[in-house]
């Protein structure tokens, strides 16, 4: 039924969890699984030339995050998405970029709240996704 799964992970346990979901379900739909991760822009006014250094770290713990996520699910490099953005934003892109007809992401993420029922991101994604979202605890 689904031919292309869009996976959001932010390296946390939730998203790992997603991750392995995801993999099994385009294993069991014979269907394409993309991975996307979103970075947050550095803001511009930090000035040079703590805005390059700063881009350069986050670019760097990005691209980690996301090999790890490729890792994890085995797909192509092709397959893996980096996008820079609000992530909830960023991922709604994506999966229309992709179209996706599934999204699987974590019920929370890397924040901090831990009393959270849904991340901030998470709730986003549901209330405007164009296809359902599979929300893995
Ligand atoms: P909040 O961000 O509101 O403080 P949180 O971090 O616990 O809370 P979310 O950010 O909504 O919760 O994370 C839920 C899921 O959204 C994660 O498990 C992951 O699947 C996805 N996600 C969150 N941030 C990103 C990101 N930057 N890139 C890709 N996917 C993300
Ligand atoms: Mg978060």
């Amino acid at each position: 039924m689904f031919k292309t799964i869009l996976l959001a992970y932010d390296g946390s346990d939730h998203a790992k969890r997603a991750a392995d979901v995801a993999k099994a379900e385009a294993l069991a739909h014979g269907a394409r699984l993309v991975v996307v991760h979103v970075y947050e822009p550095v803001p511009d006014y930090l000035g040079e030339p703590f805005f390059q250094e700063a881009l350069k770290r986050r670019l760097e713990r990005a691209e980690k995050v996301l090999a790890e996520a490729r890792e994890r699910t085995g797909i192509p490099q092709e397959d893996a998405l980096l996008l820079e953005g609000r992530p909830a934003e960023a991922i709604l892109e994506a999966a229309l970029g992709e179209r996706a007809d599934l999204i699987v992401m974590g019920t929370r993420g890397l924040g901090a709240v831990g009393s959270l029922f849904l991340g901030s991101q998470s709730q986003k994604v549901v209330a405007e996704a164009p296809c359902p979202v599979l929300l893995v605890r």
